[in-house]
């Protein structure tokens, strides 16, 4: 089984080819950062220029590096959502063209589905799993009893882990996107500087992270105003403890009540190194529990996850029509 994954949701373009399910057999990313850094942020309206630009490129690449042609292909799987609509809209309209002009199946998948499946590509899923999604969009919980069943038990009620990372690295004046910037600062400091861990009401697997974010902006404001030098790397240190905090016990807290078999890490802030080595220390002498966490190339935006997860949506039958749409709203607990 050869499945095409093609992913525009937002500053990459990329096509991967996946071998039953499980086996990359490419996977082609044209990031964009580069063109986005001067303005700080992802402008949506040159991301989906750059789209436009690469995408043929990129698709030929993939069957390329796979070895393969069209004729090989059982699917086209693309994000259909959430994202930039004009993004979204490349993927999508590249999708429907290459299945209509070879006579492909062609598969809409949930972008955050597609990050939780990047974990496919390193072990096979055992249920009951929990999902830690943490990304640029969304921080969330997500129980899944069965491929397909997405239940989603905790979310942000505010930021997302990754925009905080991305608000407090401007504030720190380092470059965008921040996240890998602050990671590296924490790991030469000390989390000596107290800020807030958003528990929220007792027992609630929701996140908040508005406050932490407030709360380094004031103190690194409060320090320039007394003419004070604060630490960028224990300021760092800092936020990054707290942030992992957070995630960490509400996770250990969920596996308790949900007795799942797996946990798996998602989504572009799952890079995180103080991240990862926070949750495999929790879970490294756990028999029963086992922990899955992407290699850095699958964490941030990519096909191949996309291809992994519309593998199974084409075993289950599941096929989208010519008149498959972007959705940027696309809500997972209503997919296949
Ligand atoms: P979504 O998946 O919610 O639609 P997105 O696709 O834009 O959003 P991803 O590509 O999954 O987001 O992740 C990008 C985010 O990951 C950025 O906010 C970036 O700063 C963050 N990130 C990447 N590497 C790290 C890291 N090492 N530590 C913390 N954050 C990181
Ligand atoms: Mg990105
Ligand atoms: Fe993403």
């Amino acid at each position: 089984q050869w499945i095409m994954g093609i992913e525009t949701s937002c500053d990459e373009t990329s096509v991967a080819i996946v071998k039953n399910g499980r086996e990359i057999a490419s996977n082609v990313v044209a990031s964009q950062i580069e063109s986005h850094k001067r303005f700080g942020g992802v402008v949506p309206e040159i991301a989906s220029r750059h789209h436009v630009e690469q995408i043929t490129i990129v698709l030929e690449e993939a069957l390329n590096q796979a070895n393969i042609s069209f004729a090989d292909l059982d699917a086209i799987t693309v994000t259909e959502g959430p994202g930039l609509v004009g993004a979204l809209l490349i993927g999508v309209n590249a999708a429907k063209a290459v299945a209509f002009a070879h006579g492909i199946p062609l598969i809409g998948v949930h972008h955050i589905a597609g990050h939780i499946y990047a974990n496919r590509l390193v072990a096979e899923m055992e249920f009951p799993l929990l999902s830690l999604v943490v990304s640029g969009g969304h921080t969330e919980l997500v129980f899944m009893k069965e491929h397909g069943h997405f239940e989603v038990i905790g979310e942000t009620r505010d930021d997302a882990a990754g925009e905080a990372y991305d608000k407090v690295a401007r504030t720190l004046s380092l470059p965008y996107p921040g996240g890998p910037h602050i990671d590296r600062l924490a790991q030469e400091g000390e989390p000596i500087i107290p800020l807030p861990r958003a528990w929220l009401e007792e027992g609630s697997y929701d996140f908040s992270f508005s406050g932490l974010k407030s709360a380094v902006i004031n103190t690194v404001h409060n320090a320039e105003q007394r003419g004070e030098k604060i630490s960028p790397e224990d300021l760092a240190a800092s936020f990054q403890q707290s942030v992992i905090d957070v995630l960490v016990t509400k996770t250990v807290n969920a596996v308790q009540e949900y007795k799942v078999k797996q946990v798996l890490l998602a989504g572009g802030v799952a890079a995180n190194k103080g991240l990862r080595a926070a949750l495999q220390e929790v879970f490294e002498n756990s028999t029963d529990i086992q922990l899955i966490i992407p290699p850095l190339s699958l964490c941030t935006d990519n096909a191949a996850m996309i291809a992994a997860a519309g593998s199974i949506l084409f075993e289950k039958g599941i096929r989208s029509t010519m008149a498959l749409n972007a959705n940027p709203g696309l809500d997972i607990s209503i997919h296949n």
